[in-house]
């Protein structure tokens, strides 16, 4: 099956690449996929980073974010989340 085979292969990514990765913080899927939510290659799922310089995917940090009402906070580091504007593009 597609997904385990993508599982292995992020576990071993994220364990030499923790500190500076290209996967989600929530849900750990690189960002050239899409988060769990969306499942579907070519579905919209941008990214959004922090000004803490962590990203995810815009669909995790939300949901995320709706839990953490008047309180928003980074998932990884507990700072204040603010969105920053994307590096690129
Ligand atoms: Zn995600
Ligand atoms: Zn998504
Ligand atoms: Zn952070």
């Amino acid at each position: 099956m597609k997904v385990k085979v993508k599982s292995w292969t992020m576990a071993a990514y994220w364990s030499w690449n923790d500190t500076n990765s290209d996967v989600c913080g929530i849900c750990q899927v690189e960002f050239e996929g899409c988060c769990p939510e969306c499942n579907m290659p070519g579905d919209d799922c941008p990214v959004l980073w922090g000004e803490c310089s962590h990203a995810f995917h815009m669909h995790c940090i939300m949901k995320w974010l709706e839990k953490a009402t008047g309180n928003p906070q980074c998932p990884l580091d507990r700072q204040l989340w603010k969105t920053a504007t994307a590096p690129s593009q």
